[in-house]
């Protein structure tokens, strides 16, 4: 494989959901999704791959000896297939490479098992799982997390889209089948890893390719700062109970406890109201984004933080709330497989991720794994996501090798 042979099967992909902005919006169900899934269905024809779609909308492509065996219940453990892929959904205006990479990747390296020979024992299946960024119903992960039965069903047909569509109108326009939605734990059973190469999202990785060693713990808190909204003219100082005062203390003081605790906290969204120039705020509602290495320094960030704003709103004459919305622990990868990887790759570099994925669920079921390639700017989730020809053929070569070492 090398850097052409990648650009070749990857430029058939970069026009599907591409935005005047130069970002993707590649949300589940749509237009976009549904051409990319048709792209999916060509590739395996064109290798002779058997695809199906699982009752939550999640796509298999199987490269097995025996077709007919496609899952079946209580598959041996040594016929226990070897899955692999990503997602194609996206952030509005995302990235081109986050999701879709593991996915080009995995045809890629199966072409490259063919071209040297190798014949599997038990099957390779390439998996696109659905709404993995919870950009268009807001919950992420939305196809692993049905299907390891972490997301009730009900709840997830009735999730609806920024237009007030659901997810079950969605899949029903879409052709798809909404009353099937639910856990499918012999779809699990019969794996035996899962391994998911994905564009690294930060900057942590200096060689072209990594495995993971873990998903940091991580949280969304709903903080309401609520004062007396009053005139921007007439309202003296010291009569003043402004929220917004609250809050703005409360940005810096995430950032500080983060710094001096060793992880990340972000405040990226606000409301005010009545959200006016010439009026002092009557509440401020705003969400807090942390995550840490561990869980004590998660916990650390946290209560730091809630007390030195409680204390700061005393002082104010504010009031302060703060309710989780969710908190996903902390992911260690498999062990034994991820040293098996990073030894088969020639020892190449093992490090953490703050940002959440598919294996970061299926991890809970399945041996599970994850390569990294190599993202220059360390930019994701926005213009500027990348990573090069040479480092995404240095990838696809890894899975191949990792493919071939789990199945063949
Ligand atoms: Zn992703």
């Amino acid at each position: 494989m090398d850097a052409t042979g990648f650009r070749r099967l990857w430029d058939e992909i970069t026009g599907i959901g591409l935005a005047d902005t130069g970002g993707y919006l590649r949300f589940s169900w749509s237009a976009a999704d549904l051409a990319l899934r048709d792209w999916f269905d060509a590739q395996a024809a064109e290798r002779g791959l058997l695809v199906e779609t699982d009752r939550n909308g999640n796509r298999y492509a199987w490269w097995d000896l025996a077709p007919e065996a496609v899952v079946p219940p209580g598959a041996a453990p040594d016929r226990r297939a070897v899955l692999t892929g990503s997602h194609f959904d996206s952030v509005p205006h995302g990235g081109a490479y986050d999701g879709p990479l593991g996915i080009v990747s995995a045809f890629l390296a199966i072409d490259e098992l063919r071209a040297a020979g190798a014949e599997p024992k038990r099957p390779i299946v390439i998996g696109a799982f659905t709404e993995e960024e919870g950009g268009r119903f807001g919950v992420p992960c939305l196809g692993t997390r049905l299907m390891t039965g972490v997301v009730d069903p009900d709840r997830a047909r009735a999730l609806t889209d920024p237009s007030g569509t659901t997810l079950a109108d969605a899949m029903r326009e879409a052709g798809a089948d909404p009353d099937a939605l639910g856990p499918d734990p012999e779809r699990l059973a019969n794996l035996s890893a899962f391994v998911e190469l994905h564009v690294e999202q930060g900057r942590s990785l200096e060689a072209p390719v990594g495995v993971a060693s873990a998903i940091w713990p991580h949280g969304r808190w709903r903080m309401t700062f609520t004062g007396a909204g009053d005139h921007a003219g007439t309202t003296r100082l010291p009569d003043r109970r402004d929220p917004m005062l609250t809050f703005a203390f409360a940005v810096l003081a995430a950032r500080k406890e983060a710094r001096l605790a060793g992880g990340l906290a972000t405040v990226g969204r606000v409301e005010a109201v009545p959200n006016a120039t010439n009026a002092i705020a009557s509440q401020v509602t705003a969400w807090l984004d942390s995550r840490a290495p561990d869980e004590a320094v998660l916990s650390e960030i946290l209560t730091g933080f809630e007390s030195k704003v409680a204390e700061r709103a005393k002082r104010d004459g504010t009031g302060f709330t703060i309710e989780p919305e969710s908190e996903t622990p902390i992911v260690e990868f498999d062990a034994s497989l991820r040293d098996r990887l990073a030894d088969l790759l020639g020892g190449v570099p093992v490090l953490p991720t703050g940002a959440g994925h598919d294996a970061g669920v299926l991890a809970a079921h399945v041996p599970t794994a994850m390569l990294f390639v190599r993202n220059p700017t360390g930019v994701s989730h926005a213009l500027g996501e990348g990573a090069s020809d040479e480092d995404c053929a240095a990838g696809v070569e890894a899975l191949a090798a990792v493919l071939r070492d789990l199945a063949c």
